[in-house]
C-alpha cells in the first residue's frame, strides 16, 4: 500500500512533483487551520501507476460529509487525527482508469464506488468476517489520500462495481447510505416499531431504509422542522420536534400499547437524544447507536440498559461487503427515496460554497462533480 504523502508544514505547501510527472486537481488539507486548499498540480497517487493489486480510479462525483466538515473546520478531533497534507473526501463514484498487474476482478472502464475503510488484514476481526472493525484500519480522506481529486488509488478488494441502474449522484453517497443500512439491518426492524433520534443525512437515509426494510411504525425526532417534514415525506409516520419538550415520548408510548418502541436508532450524538430515546425504548428493546457524542456525558445505565434488559449495538462503518450487497438490493428494489437528500450538486471548484451550505444547514447532501 502506498502511504498517503505527508507534506511538511510550510507557508507555501509543496504542490508540484518532479517536472513532467502527471498531476491532477485536488482538495488538500494543506495547513493545520480552517479550510481546504485547491491544488491544481497535485501529483497523481503513486505517479498514476497502480501497485500489483491496486486500481487507479478517475473520480466522477464525490459526496461532502459531516466528517469533511470537521476536517474543514479543523476541530479537536480533526487536529488529532488528520495528517496535514492529505487529499480529503471519502464518498465517491468514478471510472477505472488503470489496474495493477495482479488485479483480476476489476477492469478498465468499469464504473465503481469503493469501501473507504482499508483493513491491512491479519487481525482477529479481519479474519472472522468483521473487517469493518479491524485493528489498524485506514480510512480514505481521513488517514490517507481521499477522493476530492481527479484520481484516487484503491486496493482491488475495496472496489465495488456499480449496477448501471444506480445513478452517479446516488452512487456518490453509498458510503453514508451504507452507515444507515448497516444500522437498520443490525437492529432487525422488520414488523417492528422504530424510533430514529436525529434526522441529519444518515438519519434521513435510515428513515427510508427502515421503511423499505419493512418497519411497522417509524417515529423520528430532530430540532429542525424542514428535516422532520422531509422525514415524513420519505417514510416517517410521526415526526417530533424535541424543542417542544418531551411529551412526544408519551405519544410514542400511546401508539405502542404503552410499551415503547422495539428499536431505537440513535443518529444524533446528542446526550438528550440518548436519554429520551432510551426512555421511549420498550423493555427488552434494541438500540443501535451510530451518532457520535462530542464529549462524555452522564447516562442512567441502570434505568436505560440494565433493568430494561436492552440490547445495545455500537455501529461503525459498513460491513464488508454484506452491507454493500444489501444497499444494492435496496436501491434496485426502487423503494428507497434518496433523491431529495441530494440537495446540491456543483463543480469541485465551488467547494467553499459546498462547505458554507453545510455549515448553514441549508444543504443536506452536497455532491461535488469532479469529472463528468
Ligand atoms: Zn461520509
Amino acid at each position: 500500500m502506498v502511504d498517503a504523502p505527508v507534506m511538511t508544514q510550510t507557508d507555501t505547501p509543496q504542490t508540484s512533483s518532479r517536472p513532467g510527472a502527471p498531476t491532477m486537481r485536488a482538495l488538500v488539507k494543506a495547513r493545520p487551520a480552517e479550510g481546504l486548499d485547491f491544488d491544481a498540480n497535485r501529483p497523481l497517487p503513486n505517479g498514476g501507476e497502480p501497485g500489483p493489486r491496486e486500481v487507479l480510479i478517475r473520480v466522477r462525483a464525490a459526496g461532502v460529509c459531516g466528517t469533511d466538515r470537521h476536517i474543514w473546520e479543523w476541530d479537536d478531533w480533526a487536529a488529532s487525527r488528520i495528517p496535514v497534507g492529505i487529499v480529503t473526501g471519502h464518498e465517491f463514484v468514478g471510472v477505472v482508469e488503470k489496474v495493477g498487474e495482479d488485479v483480476t476482478t476489476i477492469k478498465r472502464g468499469m464504473r465503481v464506488s469503493a469501501e473507504g475503510h482499508i483493513a491491512k488484514g491479519g487481525d482477529y476481526n479481519s479474519r472472522t468476517g468483521n473487517a469493518h472493525i479491524a485493528r489498524g484500519m485506514q480510512i480514505i480522506g481521513v488517514d490517507r489520500d481521499g477522493c476530492f481529486a481527479d484520481y484516487i488509488m484503491m486496493p482491488e478488494e475495496n472496489v465495488w462495481p456499480l449496477h448501471e441502474a444506480i445513478p452517479d449522484h446516488i452512487a456518490a453517497i453509498m458510503d453514508p447510505l451504507g452507515n444507515a443500512v448497516h444500522t437498520v439491518m443490525s437492529a432487525n426492524v422488520s414488523a417492528k416499531n422504530v424510533l430514529i433520534t436525529g434526522v441529519g443525512t444518515i438519519g434521513l437515509m435510515a428513515t427510508t431504509v427502515a421503511r423499505a426494510a419493512g418497519a411497522s411504525r417509524i417515529f423520528v425526532t430532530d430540532v429542525n422542522n424542514d428535516r422532520l417534514q422531509l422525514a415524513r415525506r420519505i417514510g416517517a409516520d410521526e415526526a417530533f420536534n424535541t424543542r417542544g419538550g418531551d411529551d412526544w415520548i408519551d405519544e410514542v408510548k400511546r401508539a405502542t400499547r404503552d410499551e415503547g418502541v422495539d428499536v431505537l436508532l440513535e443518529m444524533s450524538g446528542a446526550p438528550a437524544a440518548f436519554n429520551d430515546g432510551f426512555s421511549a425504548l420498550r423493555n427488552g428493546g434494541t438500540a443501535a447507536l451510530l451518532g457520535l457524542p462530542s464529549k462524555k456525558f452522564d447516562f442512567d445505565w441502570n434505568k436505560h440498559v440494565i433493568f430494561k434488559g436492552a440490547t445495545v449495538l455500537g455501529i461503525n462503518g459498513r460491513r464488508m461487503f454484506e452491507t454493500w450487497y444489501q444497499m444494492e438490493a435496496l436501491l434496485l428494489s426502487g423503494r428507497l427515496r434518496l433523491d431529495e437528500l441530494v440537495t446540491h450538486q456543483m463543480p469541485m471548484s465551488n467547494y467553499a460554497q459546498a462547505f458554507s451550505l453545510m455549515q448553514s444547514g441549508e444543504a443536506i447532501k452536497v455532491v461535488l462533480n469532479i469529472n463528468d
